[in-house]
C-alpha cells in the first residue's frame, strides 16, 4: 500500500507542538501488530502516564469485542496513550466518550466540520465513520490504568472502504486541508490532556453536555444489539452522567452501560 513519505511520523515535531511535552512520553514505532497491546504490556512494566505509542503500520489493530481496526501507512493516524488514575479513583466508566469529546475538541478546533459522536466509541462526520476509540485498561498495584487507543482516517484507501461493514469517512472530506500528522497527533494529546484532566476531577458528569450536543442519535429511534440477548428497541434519551445510554421504550428508560452491545438506528 502506498505511504505517504512527505508526511512520516516524528517525535520531535510532535513534541513542539504540545503544549505540555513534559506531560508526554512519545514512541514513534515504523510496525507493530497494535499499539494498544504494546502499551498494555508497558503499563505491566511500570511504563509513566503519558506515554503515547504511534506507529504507522499496524498490522492487528483492534476495534470492541475482537473486531479490527483497518489502516494504511500514510493516511491514517493509529496511536494510543497510556493514562495512570489517581489511587482511589473508581473504573473510569465513560472513558471511552470523555476520549470522544477530546477527538472532536481537537478535530474541531483544525477546522473539521460537522463531527459527530456515537455512543459509545465512534467519530462520525456527515454520517460516516472517520474515527473509533478503543479503551481498555488493566489495574497495577491497586491503581488504574487506561490505554486508549485512536484510529483515524485522514484519507480513505478503496481497499478499507469496501472491507469495513460501515460508511467509512476520513478526514479530508470534511476539514479545508488534510493536516500534517504530527500536529493532528499533538493537538490530539494536548485536548486529551485537558479532557482526562477535568474527568479525573470530576468523572464524565462534567463532560455529558459536550458529549450530547455531538450525539448523532440524539432522539432518533435506535436498536441495541447484544450477542444472546433478543435487540432493545427505544429512542436515544442521550446518556448518564457516568457515560451509560439512555434508552427511552415503552417500559420506562433503561441504561445501556458501554460494553459488549453494538448501537444501530432501528
Ligand atoms: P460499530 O461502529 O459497528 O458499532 P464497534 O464500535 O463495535 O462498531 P469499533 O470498535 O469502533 O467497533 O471498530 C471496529 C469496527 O470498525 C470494524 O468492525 C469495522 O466495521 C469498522 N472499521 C474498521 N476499520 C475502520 C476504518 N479504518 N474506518 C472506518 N471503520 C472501520
Amino acid at each position: 500500500m502506498r505511504a505517504n513519505t512527505a508526511d512520516p511520523f516524528n517525535a520531535d515535531v510532535i513534541a513542539a507542538a504540545l503544549d505540555k511535552p513534559a506531560r508526554f512520553r512519545l514512541e514513534v514505532i515504523d510496525r507493530c501488530e497494535s499499539t494498544n497491546s504494546l502499551l498494555l504490556d508497558a503499563a505491566q512494566q511500570g511504563a509513566p502516564s503519558g506515554s503515547v505509542a504511534v506507529c504507522e503500520a499496524q498490522t492487528a489493530g483492534r476495534g470492541r469485542r475482537g473486531r479490527g481496526w483497518l489502516s494504511a501507512p500514510g493516511d491514517s493516524l493509529t496511536f494510543s496513550l497510556l493514562w495512570r488514575f489517581p489511587a482511589g479513583l473508581s473504573a473510569p466508566a465513560g472513558l471511552s466518550l470523555a476520549a470522544g469529546v477530546a477527538v472532536a475538541r481537537a478535530l474541531e478546533g483544525l477546522g473539521a466540520a460537522g463531527i459527530g459522536l456515537k455512543w459509545p466509541n465512534d467519530i462520525l462526520a456527515d454520517g460516516a465513520k472517520l474515527g473509533g476509540i478503543l479503551v481498555e485498561t488493566v489495574t497495577v498495584g491497586g491503581r488504574h490504568i487506561a490505554v486508549i487507543g485512536i484510529g483515524l482516517n485522514l484519507r480513505l484507501p478503496r481497499a478499507i472502504a469496501e472491507a469495513v461493514d460501515v460508511r467509512a469517512g476520513s478526514l479530508d472530506g470534511v476539514m479545508p486541508y488534510t493536516p500534517s500528522r504530527n500536529l493532528l497527533l499533538a493537538a490530539l494529546l494536548n485536548a486529551l490532556a485537558t479532557t482526562l484532566e477535568a474527568f479525573e476531577r470530576v468523572g464524565f458528569a462534567g463532560l455529558a453536555d459536550e458529549w450530547l450536543a455531538r450525539n448523532v442519535h440524539a432522539g432518533q429511534r435506535v436498536l441495541i444489539l447484544a450477542e444472546g440477548a433478543a435487540p432493545l428497541e427505544g429512542r436515544c434519551a442521550g446518556v448518564d452522567t457516568d457515560g451509560a445510554l439512555l434508552l427511552d421504550t415503552p417500559a420506562g428508560v433503561r441504561r445501556v452501560v458501554s460494553g459488549d452491545v453494538t448501537l444501530r438506528p432501528a
